[in-house]
């Protein structure tokens, strides 16, 4: 028997070492205590409570709002020998009875329950019954009544503390706002537990912002040369646009599928199903898609359209690479898009506050298509995360784009934030700086400040662009909650004292972006190496159908990616391989092996 997260760690799950805080958080749950865990997706979330439920005696229970995955991650498990089940509404009450008799048995080292069916008087009758590992409360975030995934079920997960005081407890998230994590401690009796906090950064996404000019074929270059069998999504803002797209990347020879609020039920059912079931299927799809979506080895996302804010741009990227692979968040966007949703926003029902906020949320995503400075960055610091200057995977520091000594402007701008009282948002910035006579000025003596007309070298416009980069970079924050105001960052000090220059980047719209120089597609498979990648690729299909499985539940990428690397030709090396233990090596062993035999062999 296997006794240490180490031994279980290589012999069931083929992995050889635990990633970032994993083993800390399996230490607090095996010594009996619970923990908080906020992780980003792909951080390596699932192993913290599946380690510990194999370890521990009794039964590891799961608690999950998507009772859509259940099954994947079921079978899932299942293939690595570990004996899991599951209990939704989606079970025949037949089913139920066999699930719950083999928790009776104690039968399960492991049992995923949706939220409402936990709660549920005789379903807590036969948890008191038996012996608990812990309980694991995925997706912890929908406790929470600030949030947008918020579950009456999940406030009375209350009752896991009451009942059964005794079992440690783990919840989990990606979602890692200050209010969020507040009501999942309190919520879940977490305060005295020790809080796991990951960064946000998922260094294995490459993002890439270029400017619009031919859309489709920029996309159908960045495919071709990229991403030419791999799984992924492109999202599109209206229903027509996804339609067209993804009629005419069929014509161009990609397996694409549309997914909106416009087709039936049946058919949205049957592209997600196909997404998530073959290899290298796109979807193109509005942001209705995506929600619940565990597919492990999306390659790319594309946006042909700006999304509305960074907080739907993160959300959405984060559905590449959750395997840890390489992955590329590609974005084309041009005035147009700006235009389109400013009309959309100001044609919205809500009230002129909420079109304030969603307008600075849109600039804030704006102040990132314009940075010349690393994309990675910006988008760290938005959430609130410190962050080195170059991160080496994103398009301004593979490309950088050409730039301007922005000191002189940048000073001018933020004196201006400082003597008007850093409360106003950057149009009325602008008219101080540019000295205009308007009567809101005037109401405010602003006319006789030093900043007022101070900046009339530069059009309004490129004020905007040096307003946004100088948010985007954080030297100026954005009030969210109230008129899109903005005031000065702790950052901004050396920059006004004059310690510090800035080089902005120019607004040019003509530039084409340049091609990468390395494509970093499919997991980096080489062209040399591509016959047997192909051919592995091909055999997990075919294992995976026969199994009716997705194909990543009977190896992930990096798994196969290692066997190219690797060569292995015994069952001793194919051990070595990454995401192989000892039940994947019984069951699948042979026929990789057999592959790359027959590969090898014909060189
Ligand atoms: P999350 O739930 O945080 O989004 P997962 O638990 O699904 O992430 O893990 C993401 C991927 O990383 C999975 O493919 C998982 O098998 C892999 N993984 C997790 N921990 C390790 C590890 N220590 N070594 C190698 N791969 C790991
Ligand atoms: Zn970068």
């Amino acid at each position: 028997m296997t006794n240490t997260p180490e031994q279980v760690l290589k012999d069931v799950f083929g992995y050889e070492q635990f990633r970032g805080p994993q083993r800390a958080i399996i230490d607090e749950l095996l010594a009996g205590r619970h923990a908080l865990v906020l992780m980003p997706t792909g951080g390596g979330k699932s192993l913290c409570y599946q380690i510990p439920s194999l370890l521990r005696p009794g039964v590891g229970i799961v608690i999950s709002p998507l009772i859509a995955l259940m099954q994947d991650q079921v079978d899932a498990l299942r293939e690595l020998g570990v004996r899991a089940s599951f209990l939704n509404s989606s079970l025949s009450l037949e089913a139920q009875r066999e699930v719950m008799q083999a928790l009776r048995s104690g039968a399960l080292d492991m049992l995923y329950v949706a939220p409402e069916r936990l709660t549920q008087p005789a379903t807590l009758d036969l948890l008191r019954s038996v012996q608990i590992a812990l309980f694991a409360i995925d997706e912890a975030h929908c406790v929470s009544q600030w949030g947008h995934d918020f579950r009456a079920d999940y406030l009375q997960l209350s009752l896991l503390q009451e009942q059964f005081p005794h079992v440690p407890r783990i919840a989990l998230t990606a979602t890692a706002d200050a209010n969020t994590r507040e009501e999942i401690v309190a919520r879940l009796g977490l305060a005295d537990s020790q809080h796991f906090v990951s960064g946000f950064d998922r260094p294995n996404i490459q993002y890439r912002i270029t400017q619009k000019q031919t859309p489709r074929q920029q996309l159908l270059r960045f495919l071709r040369r990229e991403h030419e069998k791999d799984a992924g999504i492109v999202y599109c803002l209206s229903r027509k646009k996804v339609d067209d797209t993804a009629a005419w990347l069929v014509e161009q020879g990609f397996d694409a599928v549309p997914y909106h609020a416009g087709l039936t039920p049946e058919q949205r059912q049957r592209h997600q199903q196909r997404f998530l079931r073959e290899d290298g299927v796109i979807v193109v799809a509005t942001i209705a898609f995506g929600m619940g979506i565990d597919k492990p080895d999306v390659r790319f996302i594309v946006h042909l359209d700006l999304p509305k804010s960074l907080e739907a741009f993160y959300q959405e990227t984060g559905r590449a690479g959750r395997d840890g692979q390489p992955a590329t968040a590609w974005m084309v966007y041009g005035l147009q898009d700006v235009i389109m949703l400013r009309q959309m926003m100001d044609a919205s029902q809500g009230s002129e506050s909420f079109k304030r906020i969603e307008r600075a949320r849109l600039d804030a995503m704006l102040g990132l298509c314009e940075i010349s400075s690393c994309r990675r960055q910006a988008l760290l610091h938005y959430f609130g995360e410190q962050a080195p200057e170059h991160c080496g995977n994103c398009d301004a520091c593979l490309t950088p784009a050409p730039t301007w000594d922005g000191t002189e402007a940048a000073r001018k701008a933020l004196s201006c934030v400082y003597r008007t009282g850093q409360r106003f948002g950057v149009n009325y910035l602008i008219d101080v700086l540019l000295g205009a006579e308007s009567d809101k000025i005037f109401q405010n003596a602003h006319q006789h400040l030093s900043t007022y007309g101070i900046g009339r070298e530069l059009a309004a416009n490129a004020w905007r662009s040096v307003f946004r980069q100088l948010v985007a970079r954080g030297y100026l924050n954005v009030d969210h909650t109230s008129y899109g105001g903005l005031h000065l960052a702790e950052k901004a000090r050396a920059l006004l004292k004059g310690e510090e220059r800035i080089d902005l980047r120019v607004d040019v719209q003509e530039v084409l972006a340049k091609p990468q120089k390395k494509a970093r597609g499919t997991a980096q498979v080489g062209d040399a190496d591509r016959v047997l990648w192909d051919a592995l690729r091909e055999c997990r299909r075919r294992l995976a159908e026969e199994k009716d499985v997705p194909p990543y539940v009977i190896f992930h990428d990096a798994s196969l990616m290692d066997m190219v690397h690797y060569r292995p030709l015994t069952s001793q090396q194919f051990l070595d391989i990454s995401g192989v233990g000892q039940s994947k090596l019984e069951k699948y062993g042979e026929a990789f092996l057999q592959v790359i035999r027959e590969h090898e062999s014909g060189h």
